[in-house]
């Protein structure tokens, strides 16, 4: 029985809804604000192994038009077709769905807890003013003893899985030893995340853009990788246009022709990738494992005996990671199965 096998044969659904109380709230820097969940249930949160960039959905409760909270309609997650139930419902009490990062977890404790930091993004400078969202609103809004309900894994079903192969993590750098890291601040949590639990003999790059550099926090990862902060400034009017920045450094750290080791196996430019539309569809391209057969075919006799290939994890708003992906794939030659791709959210336009 394979791994996978032995998931679909047990009763236990992946995910489970939890309802949490807010713990504490921090404001971490000018733009960023940590909300720490905490409950009972979580005991059955989580995955095998480190978090790394774990996603769960956030269940925002509407407002009635006097600001209270409309209650969240209860589902039994563990029912097919709940999801679906869930979208036709009418959107004034539904609530909103939202995706977000599990930053930190600590859940072998008396009361276990998870820590969410959240961007407070109100006035994207270059931008119109875009209404907050109702995620960023809610965090904006909350206080220790609100409730909220988190979607996201069940660790009675995560015996059977690896943190590598559960689908809320993207982070798959197989056997590869240099890694490139680049992200806006949505992307951060997941990076600060991954970071810390890489292995002493990865060598690299991080790349994290932030609104300003208020922003930069404190970082530590035990592997040799330079993390580099990028801020797009601090006034309105002044500041660079999102995504310019990251855009610079990884063209600057992944120049044409690209790094000796990393391009496709001809040698040349890759091919040009299919259009995504960030408009109307996700930009989420991410490499299944790479096997080890495929990993001793790509690598290049040009590298130290031992050495593997490189692996690139990219997210943040979808256009400009679009742009990252051309140039990536199409002008420096990447191969695909080597970069995970992922618009975590789009300009002027609500998740969902
Ligand atoms: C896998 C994954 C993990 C994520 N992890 C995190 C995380 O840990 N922390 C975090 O803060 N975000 C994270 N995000 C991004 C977050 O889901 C989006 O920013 C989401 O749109 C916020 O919801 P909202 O209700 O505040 O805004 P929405 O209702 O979705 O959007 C309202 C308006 O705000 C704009 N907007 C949304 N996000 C931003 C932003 N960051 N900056 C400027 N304008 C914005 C939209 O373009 C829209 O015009 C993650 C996304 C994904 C896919």
């Amino acid at each position: 029985m394979t791994i996978r096998d032995s998931v679909s044969a047990t009763t236990e659904p992946m995910t489970l809804a939890f309802e949490v109380t807010v713990s504490s709230v921090q404001e971490l820097s000018p733009n960023f604000r940590r909300i720490t969940f905490g409950g009972y249930c979580l005991r059955d949160f989580g995955v095998r192994g480190d978090t790394l960039d774990l996603r769960i959905k956030l269940m925002i409760p509407s407002l009635a038009e006097d600001g209270t909270e409309i209650p969240l309609p209860v589902f039994e997650m563990a029912e097919a077709g709940w999801y679906r139930e869930w979208l036709a419902m009418d959107p004034a009490v539904k609530g909103s769905m939202r995706t977000y990062t599990v930053r930190q977890a600590r859940l072998d404790e008396v009361y276990p807890e998870i820590d969410v930091d959240f961007v407070m993004h109100f006035d994207e400078p270059g931008h119109a003013q875009t209404k907050p969202g109702p995620a960023a609103n809610w965090a904006l809004n909350a206080k220790p003893g609100d409730a909220i309900t988190i979607i996201g894994p069940n660790n009675r079903a995560a015996h059977c899985f690896t943190a590598e192969i559960y689908s809320g993590i993207e982070w798959r750098p197989g056997l590869a030893q240099r890694v490139l890291l680049a992200g806006d601040e949505t992307a951060i949590p997941a990076i600060s995340a991954i970071l810390e639990s890489l292995p002493h003999y990865m060598t690299g790059h991080a790349f994290l853009e932030v609104p300003e550099a208020g922003d930069f926090l404190e970082l530590t990862s035990p592997a040799d990788v330079e993390i580099t902060w990028l801020a797009r400034g601090a006034s309105i009017g002044r500041s660079r246009p999102h995504g310019e920045l990251l855009r610079e450094a990884v063209r600057k750290a992944v120049p044409v022709p690209g790094w000796v080791g990393i391009k496709a196996a001809d040698g040349g430019a890759g091919p040009e990738p299919e259009d995504v539309n960030v408009d109307v569809d996700i930009l989420w391209e991410t490499p299944t494992r790479m096997e080890t057969a495929e990993i001793q075919a790509t690598k290049n006799p040009d590298m130290p005996s031992g050495a593997m290939p490189f692996y690139a994890w990219i997210a943040g708003e979808a256009a400009v990671i679009k742009d990252m992906r051309r140039y990536l794939v199409r002008d420096v030659g990447i191969d695909r199965k080597q970069v995970a791709f992922m618009g975590y959210w789009r300009q002027g336009k609500a998740e969902g």
